[in-house]
């Protein structure tokens, strides 16, 4: 017994046949080989078995004898191939006409099988090559189908074109009839046109990639791409062939990725407008709290002693507002710098207790800084970021608490022998926060306030403080019961410095008070307002100073060339020499005396960067714009008797 395995589930034979003994020969063949699953069927009719193919496309195999009562010869096979191109058939002829067996073959057949020769093992073999073929082709429009890739073949000369139903569909049509194909393709309204035009662009150049947007017939736009190449047979005749392919979801996410460039873009730029008009709007602001902080120091009457506050009170706000517009642009920016020093946390709380103790007496609030024995040495990282996520946090819990107490503590929760983790958490008997609301509150501009009560804000803050401790690798939360108060905390690891009694010496504080001292200054700026303001700061401060002024680095290096002068107070970003370039020049192409003094640098930008980016440039230090006067004044005290 010969035993069929086709690896597929099902199989189904039809055999058309007009004679049923040889169908029923057939079918005791078939139960012989032992196929586990088929269904054998038996028509005497061509038109019985074009129905049977009509209804069912799953036909694997078709037995065809070719002398049928309505159909006579080679054209019975055409009319089956015309009507079905990818059906596998196996033509049975008679013992008379077994060179029609041949012919078949070459018309599209698979095989050919001759009546009173063949037996269950040749029948059995063909069977089986057929079986397998119908099963790969059924594979590959399934493949063609998932890749949404369909095949195809031209050969004009021959008036022969072939393409897979994927083909077809990716072009919105059904399998069109074999007999009219030919017709389609060089139809030049007809979809199928599009091969045409290819093969002529191949016959040139012999390879063709097109893309084409078609539209469907429901009016939605499909994006192909067709690919084309071109051989000659050994008869000059051309054979094109290639795949068509439906892109349409890739170029819409190439499209989509392209618009979310734009988008990105855009967002972009606009961020780079805010932090660039909020820069510039911190230079002027420098000249207004500058002159107003003037203003106040002369005699005037109790009216413009008020005016003067309101001016003052309202350009710290916008000082204020200006400054978190900046720091929200350069977290967005990703361009937080994070500079690392040794400090003593003992200090920088101490100053927590003068800043608020005054806040806290007015509001008639308990205001306490504890901080754990264990911390007896200085740490190291960045106190500017800490005293801003601190002050920051403070600063909301007097604000939104009317009586009780505010309480900062810091803890050492993980201690090694280079590393300390530390628990800050600021902790006040308010209003609180609805637990709902206890995410929301850390996203940029989020505020939410009962109705009764509006403080100043922006919504920044906290946002900010996030984006602080996050970048340096920490973590920040808040448990909260709304109407008993809130806990704020936030952990961040610092490194260990050295013991703080050691370095007592070193933090004693510089008296800048002294009036007695005569120097000569150089103001090195070019916006006339923030030269007089500084000028007339430093004048107040030290009578015997003498301040001269240059607008730009040009006119500083010419003045330097002939006068002395004890330091510099140096602007970065000025047009045509910066200080940077300036400084650099002085210090390498100016006489010792000039080439050797210090120069402070004034910039607008917050959080100028790292102290050791001035140093490059020979920088000694750096004064932020707008400028606090006390700092200004130890900072020239320092390097004056340095
Ligand atoms: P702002 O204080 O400018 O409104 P923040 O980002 O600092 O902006 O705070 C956002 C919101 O979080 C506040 O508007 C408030 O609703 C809530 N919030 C912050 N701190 C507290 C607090 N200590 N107690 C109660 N609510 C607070």
């Amino acid at each position: 017994m010969v035993t069929l395995k086709p690896s597929q589930t099902f199989t189904r034979i039809l055999y058309i046949e007009d004679d049923s003994s040889y169908s029923k020969l057939v079918g005791l063949y078939l139960e012989e080989m032992g196929i586990s699953n088929y269904e054998f069927t038996h028509v005497s009719t061509l038109a019985q078995g074009l129905d049977i193919l009509g209804n069912d496309t799953t036909t694997n195999v078709l037995l065809l004898d070719l002398n049928l009562p309505d159909s006579e010869g080679l054209s019975t096979l055409k009319t089956v191939l015309n009507k079905y191109p990818n059906q596998n058939v196996i033509v049975v002829t008679g013992a008379s006409d077994k060179a029609m067996g041949l012919q078949a073959v070459q018309a599209g057949a698979q095989d050919y099988l001759v009546k009173g020769e063949f037996d269950e093992k040749l029948l059995s073999k063909s069977l089986m090559f057929s079986i397998e073929r119908s099963q790969i082709l059924t594979r590959l429009e399934e493949a063609q189908r998932i890749a949404k890739t369909g095949n195809w073949e031209y050969k004009p000369e021959q008036g022969y074109f072939y393409a897979s139903d994927v083909a077809f569909k990716i072009l919105g049509i059904t399998t069109p009839e074999a007999d009219t194909l030919i017709e389609e393709v060089r139809n030049t309204t007809s979809p199928l046109y599009i091969f045409e035009e290819i093969s002529e662009l191949a016959r040139s150049r012999k390879k063709v990639r097109k893309e084409k947007t078609i539209h469907l017939q429901n009016k939605k736009q499909r994006h192909l791409l067709i690919n084309c190449e071109a051989a000659l047979t050994s008869a000059g005749e051309y054979v094109f062939s290639g795949i068509i392919q439906d892109i349409t979801t890739q170029k819409r996410s190439e499209e989509l990725r392209k618009a979310k460039d734009v988008a990105e873009e855009s967002a972009k730029v606009k961020e780079q407008i805010f932090a660039n008009v909020s820069h510039e709007m911190r230079t002027p602001m420098n000249a207004i709290l500058g002159m107003a902080n003037l203003l106040h120091q002369t005699t005037l009457t109790q009216e413009q002693k008020e005016y003067v506050s309101i001016i003052q009170q309202s350009s710290q706000d916008l000082l204020e507002l200006i400054s978190d517009i900046l720091e929200v642009s350069s977290i967005q920016n990703k361009k937080l710098f994070f500079n690392e020093k040794e400090f003593c946390l003992r200090d920088v709380l101490q100053n927590l207790s003068t800043v608020f103790g005054p806040r806290s007496k007015e509001k008639n609030l308990d205001f306490s800084v504890v901080i754990d024995p264990v911390i007896e040495w200085q740490i190291i990282g960045d106190d500017m970021r800490l005293k801003q996520v601190l002050y920051n946090l403070i600063d909301n819990a007097f604000k939104f608490t009317d009586e009780g107490s505010i309480k900062v503590e810091v803890k050492a929760v993980d201690v090694s022998r280079d590393v300390c983790k530390l628990r800050f958490w600021v902790k006040d008997t308010g209003i609180g926060i609805e637990k709902n609301q206890k995410m929301h509150i850390f996203e940029a501009f989020n505020r939410i306030l009962p109705k009764e009560r509006n403080p100043k804000g922006t919504g920044l803050g906290l946002s900010i403080v996030k984006n602080i401790i996050e970048n340096q690798g920490g973590v920040v939360g808040v448990n909260s019961i709304p109407n008993r108060g809130s806990d704020f905390f936030f952990e961040l690891s610092f490194g260990r410095g050295s013991s703080i009694i050691d370095n007592k010496a070193a933090t004693a504080p510089i008296d800048t008070n002294s009036q007695e001292i005569a120097f000569d200054i150089l103001i090195v700026e070019d916006h006339q307002m923030n030269q007089l303001v500084m000028q007339k700061t430093i004048e107040k401060n030290w009578s015997k100073a003498n301040v001269l002024i240059s607008n730009t680095g040009d006119d500083a290096i010419e003045l330097l060339k002939t006068t002395d002068v004890d330091i510099i107070l140096m602007d970065i970003q000025m047009p045509g020499r910066d200080g940077f370039e300036t400084t650099e020049y002085i210090r390498n192409n100016m006489r010792p005396e000039i080439a050797n003094i210090p120069i402070l640098a004034m910039t607008a930008w917050q959080y100028g960067g790292n102290k050791d980016d001035y140093r490059k440039f020979g920088l000694d230090d750096y004064i932020l714009k707008p400028f606090d006067p006390q700092q200004l004044f130890e900072k020239i005290t320092y390097f004056l008797e340095k």
